[in-house]
């Protein structure tokens, strides 16, 4: 089991996190004319970074989105941080 920390609730564990998505990865756009394959891409394709990765994370129980800075390698935490700014 592993201990994330929520930059709202502090640590918790990591049962309690859905993976959300890849950073900087930006929706193909405008969505009703992008082809098939392209939206397939998007859906279902993510990079697969080796070492640090910057991700985003949604803590389930208190609903809030934040970044995640994760070590695909060791699977350790090595910052968070939130989405929001006005929250810190
Ligand atoms: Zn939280």
């Amino acid at each position: 089991m592993q201990i994330f920390k929520c930059p709202f609730c502090g640590t918790r564990n990591e049962t309690e996190f859905r993976y959300t998505g890849q950073v900087g990865k930006l929706r193909p756009e405008p969505a009703s004319q992008i082809e098939e394959g392209e939206w397939a891409k998007y859906v279902h394709f993510t990079e697969n970074v080796r070492g640090p990765s910057r991700e985003i994370w949604t803590h389930m129980t208190c609903g809030e989105v934040f970044f995640m800075t994760r070590d695909s390698q060791t699977m350790r935490v090595l910052a968070t941080e939130a989405l929001r700014r006005d929250t810190q």
